[in-house]
């Protein structure tokens, strides 16, 4: 926790400390934000609660930041954070220490638009306890991004470049963080499941806004109808429907159109990474494998990140930190900067 509370006080002192607009000029990559406010509203996957969300422009520097406007005693905010994830049993779900009211679920998919299409800050206002789930991909996130427009702000992008490998695994499954060849994220998924229409799926993916638009973002989450009576028993999908999922049974896909891209799967997996890593705070430099992720394993990694200093540092994106130093601006070199 530590550690990712010194990044964002990091970004936040960076992006404060950089205001000449000539200076700016030498930032290959600004900040960016919505244009306009914007919002849906829809039932929550996993507590069926019909819940309407806004998304409002952000301050450079301050990241995603959900927002609770339902809770007595006023609004709550809670920053979309690896450090506070509470729940990853079939989504991600953000949370406050000691408030178990405060609680934001199935945060994955909206998080993987905003970072898919290169939003750093954000407010995401909500009246219930979970992200709507529409049509349970992120096409819809994207829509609703591009309606409302998005601009660059005044100021540079930083983004978390890994330095040393970091993996963690569970039983079969793992997630590897190794450094990146060239500035930017690669994930590389492979999935294996029992079900016949499933079974053994791997792609991979360069992370650009075209990229996540064209082969991520409409890949829906899926379940198998053999564990809905468990899940609903458990208190999860109880939302979950043909229209936000699909739901396989062994061979067969039940929806009526069947899938949107034969590998539907593992791309829905990817993007959950691309959700689940955008906790981090910054964009991730890195190369990412992974073998059976889920989003205990997408956190875990995070935290494995974070919990060693040496791992990673925060540079500028879209320039080499030599050209930071040369500009002189911010006050923080980029070892400085780095979430020691
Ligand atoms: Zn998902």
């Amino acid at each position: 926790m530590r550690a990712e509370t010194t990044a964002r006080e990091d970004r936040a002192a960076f992006g404060r400390g950089v205001r000449d607009r000539a200076v700016l000029a030498t930032f290959a990559s600004p900040q960016r934000t919505l244009r306009a406010p914007i919002g849906c509203t829809g039932v929550g996957l996993h507590s069926g609660a019909r819940v309407s969300l806004r998304l409002l422009p952000g301050a450079a520097g301050r990241g995603i930041v959900f927002r609770r406007t339902d809770l007595p005693g006023g609004p709550v905010e809670i920053a979309a954070a690896h450090d506070r994830v509470v729940d990853t049993r079939l989504n991600t779900t953000l949370g406050l220490p000691g408030r178990p009211e405060a609680v934001v679920g199935t945060v994955e998919h909206l998080m993987a638009a905003l970072s898919g299409m290169g939003i750093d800050n954000a407010v995401v206002e909500l009246d219930g306890p979970e992200v709507p789930v529409l049509d349970g991909s992120a096409a819809p996130f994207v829509f609703l991004l591009e309606c409302a427009g998005v601009v660059p702000l005044e100021a540079p992008r930083l983004m978390i470049e890994v330095l040393r490998p970091v993996r963690v695994e569970d039983g079969e499954g793992f997630v590897a963080l190794l450094p990146a060849k060239a500035p930017g994220l690669v994930i590389e998924a492979e999935i294996d499941f029992p079900a016949a229409a499933v079974r053994r799926q791997a792609r991979a993916i360069r992370l650009t806004p075209q990229a996540f638009k064209a082969d991520l973002a409409a890949a829906r989450t899926f379940g198998f109808v053999e564990e809905v009576e468990a899940l609903r028993a458990a208190g999860l999908a109880r939302g979950g429907s043909l229209t936000n999922a699909v739901v396989v049974s062994g061979a067969r896909v039940l929806n009526e159109g069947g899938l949107r891209f034969a590998d539907e799967f593992v791309r829905h997996k990817i993007l959950d990474m691309v959700g689940d890593l955008a906790l981090a705070g910054l964009p991730l430099s890195a190369h990412v494998i992974a073998r059976r992720p889920g989003h205990r394993l997408n956190n875990a990694v995070l935290r494995a990140l974070f919990a060693d200093p040496a791992s990673c540092r925060i540079v500028p994106a879209g320039a080499g930190a030599g050209a930071q130093v040369r500009a002189g601006v911010g006050g923080l070199s980029a070892a400085a900067a780095a979430p020691a």
